[in-house]
């Protein structure tokens, strides 16, 4: 059964139509059971305009009918993260500090949130349903492999390997299906799925064509200079022809 998210913006949330695309994404193993959103009611209260965790907290809405509720805004988190979790299986991921990192690197933003809910979704499953808190936990590795469950803490540009065909490094992998906390291990036939599915998190067709250009430069010129001549010799020989 796939997994139900449920999703809320919270306050004014720049590019919130580019975010917003994710209504389209297709999964097998979750699935976007409604997005809404809400306006702050508080203001910031850490040292550098941050929302610490039990100030962010009070703004949640409760997690009432879905699996999991990930709350999207645009404010600093506490510790600098761009990720916290908190109680009753709600998360709340900001794009502050990573639309800029994204958006330089031709990464579609949604591809930071699709990324949330694939490691979310396998967090949620080994966890026996459920998902734990920051305190209890720790998912992430502090090497950046590429894989859903970077952490990115010590240079957040890193973000960029994991949101551009991310994948699930083996010791995650083996995490996943071994665990040993809560005997809850994820099925490897979930994990062989979400590996196919998270290879479509790429940059799309306009960018991979762009970054193919940026990389081969001379074959590029060369090639499109033999379509223009193509093109201008067939043009002529059409002209002779009809004339
Ligand atoms: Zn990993």
């Amino acid at each position: 059964m796939k997994v139900k998210i449920k999703l809320c913006i919270l306050g004014h949330l720049p590019h919130l139509s580019e975010i917003l695309k994710i209504e389209e994404w297709n999964s097998s193993i979750f699935e976007i059971t409604g997005i809404n959103s809400l306006n702050f009611a508080g203001c910031s209260d850490g040292p550098n305009w941050e929302f610490l965790d039990n100030n962010i907290e009070k703004e949640l809405p409760p997690n009432a009918d879905a699996d999991i509720l990930i709350v999207v805004t645009n404010v600093p988190l506490q510790d600098d993260y761009f990720v916290r979790r908190f109680s009753d299986n709600r998360i709340c991921i900001t794009y502050s500090g990573m639309s800029d990192i994204l958006i330089f690197n031709d990464i579609p933003l949604n591809n930071l949130l699709l990324r949330l809910l694939y490691s979310a979704t396998l967090v949620y499953k080994s966890q026996g349903n459920r998902i734990p808190l920051l305190s209890e936990i720790k998912f992430t590795h502090d090497d950046p492999r590429g894989c859903i469950f970077d952490m990115n803490g010590a240079d957040k540009k890193d973000i960029v390997y994991s949101t551009n065909k991310p994948e699930i490094c083996n010791s995650c992998v083996d995490s996943l299906i071994n665990n040993h906390v809560t005997n809850n291990t994820v099925d490897e036939a979930l994990i062989v799925e979400t590996q196919k599915e998270l290879k479509r998190i790429n940059k799309g067709l306009y960018f991979k064509i762009t970054d193919r250009i940026k990389k081969h430069p001379i074959i590029t010129i060369i090639i499109s200079s033999l379509v223009a001549l193509s093109i201008d010799l067939i043009s002529h020989v059409i002209y002779e022809h009809f004339k």
